[in-house]
């Protein structure tokens, strides 16, 4: 089970999260796309630089910040996670 890690270095415990996560694009927990997914229910479960970062409902928001439910926010539209994880990676 770990012998992933102990070949792609140093890292415990969770893995960096992608640029995609940090903008709300993907699960924070299992990487899924949401632009790939919209039907996936995605909850905010944590917060980066104003932006909202989220996970996918019950089981992934559950381990992101121990509520299924996560936050209780409602998510940004997915079209503006997209367009602010563009002005992003611009800079
Ligand atoms: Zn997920």
């Amino acid at each position: 089970m770990y012998s992933q890690d102990a070949i792609s270095g140093h890292r415990r415990g969770r893995p960096e999260p992608t640029a995609e996560m940090l903008s709300g694009l993907a699960c924070l927990m299992c990487g899924t796309d949401y632009r790939n997914a919209p039907d996936s229910e995605a909850v905010v479960v944590s917060h980066h630089d104003g932006g909202q970062i989220l996970a996918c409902h019950g089981t992934c928001a559950r381990m992101a910040c121990g509520s299924g439910n996560g936050l209780g926010e409602t998510p940004l539209p997915l079209d503006e996670r997209v367009r602010g994880h563009r002005g992003a990676e611009r800079s």
